[in-house]
């Protein structure tokens, strides 16, 4: 099986462009996700792909046949919503029975459905309860079950995890994972949270403005982000992007000097993650001085924001897996920039430079 959008656009009636000619494939069993900023597309995308959201032009295609027009009932595929809506009247046994009753399952058949998406999910012991006798965790994981119940080809989710707080969300974030490895089922998950992202996707679908900007494994975005804005957005903390110029095989900026080989001369934005600055307390070769401005302890790691000259802006965030409770703010420190580790992208559009 495989899923397609070719040239996929969706305007409103008020005129917002939500979808920018939006072109994807994936194929059966993936884990997609769709990532990107508040009102980049996401859920309008989840929405124009489960039909209940009419495209404005282009295509949506199962196994190479047209369902753009397909009622959402006829597209084989569940939603899972933010605010995971379950019927407050109907204990949890009913609320995942549902979709059975409607598709006219027998009465043996829905039993036996139901209790093994619950055992699956791990609230078998509560069919009994309504919906306000569960906690937010086990409310999810019955919105969830009630998606998955029916088998449908395709389960799409759109922010599941945001109404949990922090603990429970990477539980149920590893449940999840767990479920698509048992199930097979092919899973379109919806988040702005760039690790949910990471940790989960087979392929993640970065979206700003409604275009698509990139569409890779996890590993791909981020070691070769297709601009600088997926730069920017994944990785924690963010990668550092210094505006500068080329000429005679420097890269020139207020902030940093760096022998460059090979690179054409001109405008350029260069990128270094964090974790890929090399630290050093002694002046050494290849090894630039900097003035530590402040010291944060994000356990295990320590980030370290430094400065060109006192008085300066932060120039660049490193991120150190070693102790450095003997660092302190004006310490003088040494940097490496790693060649291998560099990234540029053009200073106008953005795009990544080969
Ligand atoms: P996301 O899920 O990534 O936050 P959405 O898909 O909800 O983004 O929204 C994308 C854009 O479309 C936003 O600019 C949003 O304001 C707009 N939008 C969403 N739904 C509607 C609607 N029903 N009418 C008009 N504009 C909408
Ligand atoms: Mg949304």
């Amino acid at each position: 099986m495989s899923v397609a959008f070719q040239n996929v656009s969706k305007r409103f009636s008020d005129g917002t462009l939500a979808l920018d000619n939006l072109e994807f494939e994936f194929s059966k069993g993936e884990f997609i996700i769709f990532l990107g900023p508040s009102g980049s597309g996401k859920t309008t995308a989840c929405r124009c792909l489960a039909g209940l959201e009419e495209i404005t032009s282009g295509q949506a295609l199962v196994d190479g046949k047209d369902i753009t027009h397909l009622p959402p009932r006829e597209r084989n595929m569940s939603m899972v919503f933010q605010n995971y809506a379950l019927y407050s009247h109907k204990i949890v046994y009913e609320n995942i029975a549902y979709p059975l009753r409607i598709r006219k399952y027998p009465r043996a058949k829905i039993d036996q459905m139901v209790k093994d998406v619950a055992k699956l999910l791990q609230i078998d012991h509560y069919l009994g309860r309504k919906p306000r006798q569960l906690s937010g965790g086990q409310a999810q994981r019955v919105a969830v079950a009630r998606a998955l119940v029916w088998q449908p080809s395709i389960c799409l989710m759109d922010e599941p995890l945001s109404n949990l707080d922090a603990i429970l969300r990477l539980q149920t974030r590893t449940e999840l994972k767990r479920l698509h490895e048992e199930l097979k089922c092919t899973f379109v998950f919806v988040t702005h949270d760039q690790e949910e992202a990471m940790t989960l996707g087979t392929r993640i679908i970065v979206l700003n403005h409604g275009k698509l900007i990139q569409f890779d494994s996890p590993k791909k975005i981020y070691t070769e982000p297709a601009t600088r804005f997926v730069a920017e957005f994944i990785g924690r903390p963010a990668m550092n992007t210094i505006e500068g110029k080329i000429s005679n095989g420097r890269f020139q900026s207020d902030q940093l000097e760096l022998s460059i080989a090979g690179r054409a001369a001109g405008k350029v934005v260069l990128g270094i993650r964090p974790e890929h600055i090399v630290l050093q307390r002694e002046p050494q070769i290849d090894f630039i001085p900097f003035t530590l401005d402040v010291v944060e302890l994000v356990q295990p790691d320590t980030l370290l924001f430094v400065k060109k000259r006192r008085g300066d802006p932060v120039s660049v965030v490193v991120r150190i897996m070693e102790d450095c409770s003997d660092l302190s703010p004006r310490d003088t420190i040494y940097l490496k920039f790693p060649q291998s580790k560099l990234h540029f992208f053009d200073i106008a559009t953005g795009e990544r430079l080969p």
